[in-house]
């Protein structure tokens, strides 16, 4: 672990903007979100793209057309964390391909250019999930390679990129391979690890937004369970 960040003590001056590139719509906030919502308490601008609506996901109220509740759901968790924007890219759920990775970091960097227009004074920073996916899901693999792509091409021609925060599982979380569902490599070492957010101050808050996502219930009911108030503690690495 290299750096241990206060959000407390973080000033910034420029104003920040963040896009959160992520495949399902519970995923950031099962994952990041207690970072995201500091970040927007302290005026970041957050805009989130979700690239499937969840519509293979588990239903345990037997929805006709799930994809639709979840999106709403999304909505909801979206409003709490402060979002400025919500883009839902349309994806099928649980069928992202190398053909979509292309064409979804296309459309990532056409969304930044746009969304930023003609703004000067401004810092943009990606937050996406680890490379492996975290879980091992095919879409999560692509929505945070596609994410890092369109980080590194937008850098290229000149944007003003920091950096892309990878929400990862740290190894004491982790220390074995999960190989009960798809392979879940173990977690990271905290070599790997650039920064921990701890977001406890905001942890009732982290619970609603799981909560939010009531139709992925059984998932966030287990979720805490295993995590407690680790829920609330966020690791990344960091590609700049
Ligand atoms: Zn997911």
């Amino acid at each position: 672990m290299k750096q241990l960040m206060y959000y407390s003590m973080y000033t910034t001056y420029m104003k920040k903007i963040i896009f959160g590139i992520f495949a399902h719509p519970d995923d950031e906030a099962f994952g990041p979100s207690g970072t995201l919502l500091l970040e927007t308490r302290q005026g970041t601008e957050l805009h989130l793209v979700t690239l499937t609506a969840g519509e293979n996901g588990t239903n345990p109220d037997g929805h006709e057309r799930l994809g639709d509740v979840r999106l709403e759901e999304w909505k909801k968790a979206g409003a709490l964390i402060g979002a400025t924007s919500l883009h839902h890219f349309g994806y099928e759920d649980g069928t992202l391909n190398n053909l979509n990775h292309i064409e979804i970091t296309q459309r990532i960097e056409s969304l930044v250019i746009e969304t930023i227009g003609s703004q000067s004074d401004i810092e943009i920073e990606m937050m996406s999930i680890d490379l492996n996916g975290v879980t091992g899901h095919i879409d999560h693999i692509v929505a945070s390679r596609s994410a890092v792509l369109a980080f590194y091409r937008l850098k290229a021609k000149g944007y003003p990129l920091t950096r892309i925060r990878l929400s990862c599982v740290p190894y004491s979380q982790l220390p074995n391979p999960n190989t009960s569902f798809v392979f879940m490599e173990a977690g990271r070492s905290d070599e790997e690890i650039d920064e921990v957010v701890d977001a406890s101050i905001v942890l009732p808050e982290i619970y609603q937004i799981i909560r939010a996502h009531h139709t992925q219930r059984d998932d966030g009911q287990r979720h805490i369970e295993n995590l407690g108030d680790g829920v609330a503690i966020n690791s990344f690495f960091i590609l700049t």
